[in-house]
């Protein structure tokens, strides 16, 4: 595996690979590095000639600078794995390097990023467009790889992809959400669990897995009621738990047994702000 830390070294050995008509996968991260994000590596590495990946904690997708400074960094343990991976380039920018100057593009996210990650976290997927645009244009990849888990941010990539030219050759491909096997899905800010949270935490996936099976055409507010209960009995706080349209993200109140869905969670656990999804209707 090589590593680079230079925006302008990467894009040298990028065109390089280029001109040898190789394609290029990118799996861009934040570090504290799982078996989901590993997962996402061995889909690129399946798919693609070359595997790129990225660590870089971003600060501007944190609209809270405490989790942002708490957030974990593991870059020695990182390296390993990825390199046990099979992961081909690091690139391991600065923030100088991805914000040399003043950034203020707002991207038209109209209202995908009105709605429960953007609702609860303003300016979030704004710093996320922020980051995964300047990794893009260093890294000009032919495949990119992301993970269910964070399934809104899914589709703000997909408009991203959709609405700037420079990236209209680029295939998103979605990874399903890897799991602990008590269901948990596998999140770097599980590290910051106290082993009786850690222990709690199941129950989202439970309650998710609960209204799958309970869900019928009709009226939702039963279920989603329900759900958020079993959440708060449990000792979680729920930011939302609610159903949406799995593809245009507008919650659904009335199902017309038709519709695709999902069902969407954040809630704090303790200090911890844990989410998760699954689709219902497939
Ligand atoms: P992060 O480091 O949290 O920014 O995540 C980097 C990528 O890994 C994103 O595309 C996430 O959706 C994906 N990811 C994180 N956790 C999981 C998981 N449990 N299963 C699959 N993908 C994941």
């Amino acid at each position: 595996m090589k590593l680079f830390k230079r925006t302008n070294d990467i894009k040298e050995i990028i065109n390089k690979f280029k001109r040898n008509n190789l394609s290029i996968g990118f799996i861009p991260t934040m570090g504290a590095l799982h078996n989901g994000h590993l997962k996402l590596i061995l889909e690129c590495k399946k798919k693609c000639d070359v595997t790129v990946s990225s660590i870089f904690v971003n600060p501007t997708q944190f609209n809270d600078k405490n989790d942002f400074n708490k957030y974990p960094r593991t870059t020695e343990k990182d390296l390993e794995a990825l390199l046990n991976t099979g992961c081909d380039i690091l690139f391991l920018p600065s923030e100088k390097d991805i914000y040399p100057s003043e950034n203020d593009k707002n991207y038209p996210l109209g209202a995908l990023e009105q709605v429960f990650e953007g609702a609860f976290r303003p300016g979030h997927f704004q710093g996320v467009c922020q980051v995964v645009d300047r990794l893009f244009k260093n890294i000009s990849p032919d495949e990119v790889f992301f993970g269910q888990k964070d399934y809104q941010q899914c589709m703000v990539i997909n408009k991203l992809l959709k609405t700037d030219p420079s990236f209209e050759k680029i295939n998103m491909n979605i990874v399903p959400t890897v799991r602990e096997t008590d269901g948990l899905a596998m999140s770097s800010r599980n590290l910051r669990l106290s082993s009786e949270e850690r222990k709690i935490a199941p129950v989202i996936y439970e309650t998710l897995q609960k209204v799958k099976q309970n869900l019928k055409p009709g009226d939702l507010t039963n279920l989603t009621d329900e759900a958020k209960h079993r959440l708060a009995e449990a000792g979680l706080v729920p930011d939302y738990f609610s159903i949406a349209h799995a593809e245009t993200l507008v919650q659904i109140n009335n199902w017309n047994g038709k519709d695709p869905l999902v069902a969407l969670v954040a809630a704090f656990l303790g200090k911890i702000r844990l989410i998760d999804n699954l689709t219902l209707t497939n």
